[in-house]
Order: structure tokens, then C-alpha cells, then sequence
């Protein structure tokens, strides 16, 4: 039997190791993951279990004893500096070879640091795993005013986290308006609202100069000479692609790694899924990376049939989530290159959705407290046909 090695013990990684075993492969299964702990569910890291309303036990995505039970050999804690395509070979960093005959790259991505003057200060963070959660929550016990660098998901879910726990928080964000990348500015709009209603200080359109403090962080100064206090500072400006080891493999690379529909990457024998990937999609017509669970589960499923010699071609209507207070927003499609939008539902009310048009195609639909409308509208943009930017 053969020996498949998974690189990343994350969602994608996981996902796929069970797979395998639920389609019956009976070879040696190895998941190597730079993290010490069990593969985990990052999107309460800024929700539920940073208010500390969640127990790590619940974050994990299998229990440790049924990994076991399944024969999935972990070396956890371990990074893989090295893939070897010519003699099959990864090397993690402890010296360990491990021999494979096909390989997964599941590896994710990672926060993207700012170089800001004093950016290596306690208390300066970015927030991607258990550990950085661990080390806010403990610093929150002390902290009163928190900066959030960034007006994104993770920026605007911690904002409202450590909100409801009572913190001063800021938000600095250098565009017009909050998730202006994915968003249209009625739900951007709405979301500003809401922050500001819960007392969330937001400073829009306005640039970060330098973090200051002495011998901790004190406050960060905004490019148009103002400043906001600050005793923990969350830079949280978005992720990369974590695709170093792809690199020196010789893999052929976008911002990520990239995939056919198949999960297969340019060299024979290696695969790829979840947030370090990006592949065509005949459903948007354009080469696209996408950052969520539902990714990283269908794209290590597809990876996983495809390394068993039986493809299936992979092109997702793409849905997310975020939770910010008690409200919820779901996230169907796409909606970049949209040219008319469509409000159903009532924004004063907060139970609405925004219907994103390219012409007279679908792109993408944002539900705000409406699960209903975001179910219906994934299957109604399933049923378009495929090639909607063509
Ligand atoms: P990951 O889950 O990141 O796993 C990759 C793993 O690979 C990591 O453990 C990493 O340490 C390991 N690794 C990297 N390099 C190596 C190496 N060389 N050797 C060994 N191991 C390596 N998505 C949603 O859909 N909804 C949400 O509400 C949401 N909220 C989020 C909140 C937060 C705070 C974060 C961080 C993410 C959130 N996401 C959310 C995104 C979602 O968690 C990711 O899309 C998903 O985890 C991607 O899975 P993955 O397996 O590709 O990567």
C-alpha cells in the first residue's frame, strides 16, 4: 500500500486525512503540523473562545483518540523545511526524513506583519492560532484600551470580542470603509453602525504611522497626527499564503499555490488545498484564493479523491461567515467586478440581503441575520451556469 504524507495539520489537513480513510485507503497516512496541538477550528479564535465562552476541547476538529484509531501517524510541533520531488522526501526540522508517494500541501497562511517603528513591543500581536488567542486573553486581563490595525473579518470580530468584555477598543482601517475588499458599502455601512452603536472607536480613511511605547506598547500614532491609546495592538491586516516550502519545491505559484480542479499542483505526486492554494474557477472565469472553512473542506475532500485516482473537478460557489455581536453575516459567491446591487429585506430592521449583478448574473449575495436567504441564494448561484465573468 502506498503512503500519502499531509502537510498541515489544519482544516484542509484533517478533512483530508479523513477522507481518505472514509473512501477506504488502508496505506500509511502521515500529518505533519508546525503547531503542537491537535488539528482545531480557527474561527472562534476571534469569537467564542476569546471572549472565553469556549473550552479548547470543543475547538478541536477530531478527538486526539480518534486520529489514533483511525491510524493517522502525527508528528505535531514539527515543521517540514524541506520537499523533495526527486527522491519523494520531505525533511522536517527536528532531521526526520519522511518517504511519501504522493503528498498534500495543506499549510495555510499566515498573518501578515506590518514593519511599523516598535512593532516588536509586548503586546503588539496578530491573531492565527490557539497560542496568539492564549496570549491576548492573558494580556486582556490587564489591558484596558485596545488597537486594532485593520478593518477586516478577524479585526472586526475581535473588536466586537473584546468590546462586549468591556475593553476601550479602536479600529484604524486606511480605506473609506470597513471590509471595503469584500463587501458593498451598504453592508460596510450597516457594520459601522453597529461597531460604533457598541462603542467601537473607528477611524476610517487614516493611515498608522508608528506604534509607541516603552518597554510595552502605549498607543499607536494615525497618520494625520493623531493617536489612540493602546495596551494591546492586534495588527490584523490580512493574511499570506504560506508557500515556502512550495518555492523551493519548484511548484508553479500565484499568490498561492496553484491547483487544477483537481487539487493537483504543477508537479506530479503533489497536491494542494485549502488557504496556502488558488485555482481557476470556470464559475467566476478568473484564478481565485479563497480563505474559509468551507474552502478548506471541499478543496482537501477533492484532493483527497483525486489522490485516490478518482477526480472530481472542484468549482465551489464559495460561502463564509462572521459574527459581530449578535449579528450575522453570510457571505454566498463572489461579488467582485459586480455592476448593480439589490437591497431585499430592511436595513433598519437589521434582517436584509444585498444582491451582487454582473448583467443579469447572480455574482454573490450578503445576508445579514437571514439564514434562509443565504442558503437559497448558494443553491441559486450553484444553478447559474459556469463562466460568469466570460
Ligand atoms: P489552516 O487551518 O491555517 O492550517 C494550516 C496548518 O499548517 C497550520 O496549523 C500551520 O501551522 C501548518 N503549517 C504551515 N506550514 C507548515 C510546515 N511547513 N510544516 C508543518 N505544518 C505547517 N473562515 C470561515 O469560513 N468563517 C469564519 O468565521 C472564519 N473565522 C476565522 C477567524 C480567525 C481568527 C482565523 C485565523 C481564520 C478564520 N477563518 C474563517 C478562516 C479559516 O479558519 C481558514 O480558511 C481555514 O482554517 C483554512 O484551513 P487550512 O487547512 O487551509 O489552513
Amino acid at each position: 500500500p502506498s503512503s500519502f504524507v499531509i502537510i498541515g495539520a489544519g482544516q484542509a489537513g484533517i478533512k483530508a486525512a479523513e477522507t481518505l480513510r472514509a473512501k477506504g485507503f488502508d496505506g500509511t497516512i502521515t500529518l505533519i503540523g508546525a503547531e503542537h496541538w491537535h488539528p482545531y477550528q480557527r474561527p472562534p479564535l476571534s469569537k467564542a473562545y476569546l471572549k472565553g465562552e469556549m473550552s479548547e476541547d470543543r475547538l478541536l476538529l477530531k478527538a486526539p483518540d480518534w486520529i489514533k484509531g483511525a491510524g493517522i501517524d502525527t508528528h505535531l510541533g514539527k515543521r517540514a523545511t524541506r520537499l523533495d520531488p526527486a527522491t519523494r522526501t520531505i525533511t522536517l526540522d527536528d532531521g526526520t526524513e519522511v518517504p511519501y508517494d504522493k503528498v498534500l500541501i495543506a499549510t495555510g497562511t499566515h498573518a501578515r506583519w506590518l514593519h511599523l517603528d516598535s512593532a516588536d513591543l509586548p503586546g503588539v500581536e496578530t491573531l492565527r492560532g490557539i497560542d496568539d488567542t492564549r496570549r491576548i486573553g492573558a494580556r486582556l486581563k490587564q489591558a484596558h484600551n485596545v488597537a486594532i490595525i485593520g478593518g477586516g473579518f478577524i479585526g472586526m470580530e475581535v473588536a466586537s470580542a473584546v468590546r462586549t468584555m468591556g475593553k476601550t477598543v479602536s479600529v484604524v482601517e486606511a480605506q473609506e470603509r470597513i471590509l471595503a475588499r469584500v463587501v458593498a458599502p451598504e453592508v460596510s455601512a450597516y457594520l459601522e453602525t453597529l461597531h460604533s452603536e457598541h462603542g467601537v472607536n473607528l477611524r476610517t480613511a487614516v493611515g498608522v504611522d508608528a506604534i509607541v511605547g516603552n518597554g510595552h506598547v502605549q498607543s499607536v500614532e494615525l497618520s494625520d497626527g493623531s493617536a489612540v491609546d493602546a495596551d494591546i495592538v492586534l495588527i490584523a491586516a490580512g493574511a499570506e499564503p504560506t508557500i515556502d516550502l512550495a518555492f523551493h519545491a519548484g511548484l508553479d505559484l500565484a499568490r498561492g499555490i496553484i491547483v487544477d480542479n483537481a487539487c493537483r499542483t504543477s508537479v506530479p505526486h503533489i497536491y494542494a488545498a485549502g488557504d496556502c492554494t488558488v485555482f481557476h474557477s470556470a464559475r467566476y472565469g478568473r484564478l481565485i484564493g479563497l480563505e474559509s472553512v468551507q474552502n478548506a473542506c471541499d478543496q482537501a475532500k477533492a484532493a483527497a479523491a483525486s489522490m485516490l485516482g478518482e477526480p472530481v473537478a472542484y468549482d465551489p460557489v464559495p460561502w463564509f461567515w462572521s459574527d459581530q455581536y449578535d449579528t450575522k453575516l453570510q457571505i454566498a459567491g463572489l461579488s467582485a467586478g459586480y455592476d448593480r446591487i439589490e437591497t431585499v429585506g430592511s436595513i433598519p430592521e437589521g434582517r436584509f440581503s444585498i444582491r451582487y449583478y454582473a448583467g443579469g448574473t447572480l455574482l454573490a449575495v450578503d445576508s445579514i441575520n437571514d439564514p434562509r436567504a443565504h442558503m437559497m441564494a448558494r443553491r441559486e448561484i450553484a444553478a447559474q451556469p459556469p463562466a460568469l465573468a466570460a
